[in-house]
């Protein structure tokens, strides 16, 4: 992987994903792709349900930057992993506390579900995450408020998503696109053929 550029690119929410008083509000923008011009996509991972040693060793041996959405409901097993995880020098990013779909909760249940998820992060690995990933892609303006509220600066989603067989692109071309986020999840042979 190329190395960061020295400036960061602007983030702005993507067109039709903002929500009423996004600018003015200064709301976390939630978008699916980073501005560049550099041939490179955006490796997420998320959940945390399953926990292959293999899959740590394999990712620092092929030097492959990614980055992590975890659910607390998923990784209280073993928040050990994750640990691992993250001295390898991966950014472990908040996805809630139980995965639950936000627009139906009210603002305190949703507040509950983020920034509860801000305090196991800081206790669990030391750190506040300034990224959060709605589950489902789900999200309304309480969603964001409530982010906001406990230090949340970001919410990206995905450009595609990758399962064991196939990708599901969101754009019509159904390619890949300079800066595009990647999405796919933490499952093992369980819950995925392959
Ligand atoms: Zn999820």
């Amino acid at each position: 992987a190329p190395a960061p550029p020295a400036k960061k690119p602007e983030i702005k929410a993507r067109e039709g994903f903002e929500v009423d008083g996004q600018e003015s509000d200064d709301l976390p923008p939630v978008f699916t792709t980073v501005p560049t011009k550099e041939k490179i996509v955006f490796l997420t991972i998320d959940d945390g349900a399953e926990k292959d040693p293999a899959f740590l060793r394999m990712m620092s041996e092929l030097k492959i930057p990614y980055t992590v959405f975890l659910t607390d409901e998923e990784i209280k097993d073993d928040y050990g992993y994750f640990k691992k995880m993250q001295a390898r020098g991966v950014t472990l990013n908040n996805h809630t506390l139980s995965h639950p779909y936000l627009p139906a909760l009210s603002y305190e249940e949703q507040k509950h579900e983020i920034c509860g998820m801000q305090d196991v992060m800081e206790k669990r690995y030391g750190k506040r995450p300034v990224l959060f990933r709605p589950p489902f892609g789900n999200y309304d303006r309480d969603t964001l408020r409530a982010a906001k509220s406990c230090g949340i600066e970001y919410a990206p989603i995905w450009s595609e998503e990758v399962f064991v067989d196939h990708w599901e692109y969101r754009e019509w071309d159904q390619d890949l696109h300079p800066g595009d986020i990647v999405l796919t999840h933490f499952r093992g042979t369980d819950d995925w053929d392959g």
